[in-house]
């Protein structure tokens, strides 16, 4: 399998990306984001937990997200691969994603890091801000975002730096150039196995 993790301050261009890549290579597709908003949009006693957090710039629970993931790969359990759209976001998501991974007889292929400088990550979430309407795109929740991204997940990159799998993408640039990076690196792996 093709298990892929992309990773990213927010507003770094992960959702856009995640789009591309799981369509040219057939992979199945979690975005952790969006299956809280479905929650929240759904009313569920989770999305209503996790929609103040979110609405704060927190990060939620790692429970929260562990049990929404297992909702979702308990249907998508036979695809060619999986791509993580802003899962793994702390240590211990590293290490519960490599115990589900591991029951699934699989390891995660590579953590793609999209490194965009914080001055064009503010711009990029100003002007989403303007045209999404989410609740969380407002310039207090931006800066406690991140903040909590600095504190919680660039541990992350340090975990997969150590083992090896950590891949550091220039996010800047237009959307068909940064996916061109992307793709070198994933081809790479694709043929090295
Ligand atoms: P995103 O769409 O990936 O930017 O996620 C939006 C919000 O959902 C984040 O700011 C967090 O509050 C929450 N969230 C998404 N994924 C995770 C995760 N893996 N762990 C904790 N919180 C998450």
């Amino acid at each position: 399998m093709l298990n892929i993790a992309l990773f990213g301050p927010p507003g770094s261009g992960k959702g856009t990306q995640s789009e591309r890549i799981f369509e040219r290579y057939g992979l199945a597709y979690i975005s952790t984001g969006d299956l809280l908003r479905r929650e929240i949009a759904e009313c569920t006693p989770l999305g209503m937990e996790a929609k103040s957090v979110i609405d704060r710039g927190g990060l939620v629970e790692d429970e929260m997200v562990v049990h929404i993931i297992e909702k979702y790969l308990n249907t998508h359990s036979h695809s060619k691969g999986i791509l993580f759209d802003g899962f793994p976001r702390t240590t211990a998501q590293c290490y519960i994603l490599e115990e589900m991974l591991a029951k699934m007889n699989t390891v995660l292929s590579g953590m793609f890091f999209l490194d965009v400088p914080e001055e064009e990550l503010r711009r990029r979430m100003l002007y989403r801000a303007q045209k999404s309407g989410r609740s969380d795109d407002n310039i207090e929740v931006i800066n406690r975002r991140l903040e909590e991204y600095h504190e919680k997940t660039l541990p992350v990159m340090e975990f997969y730096a150590e083992r090896g799998k950590l891949y550091r993408i220039n996010g800047l640039g237009s959307e068909a150039e940064v996916l061109e990076r992307l793709c070198v690196e994933i081809e790479q792996i694709v043929k090295t196995g």
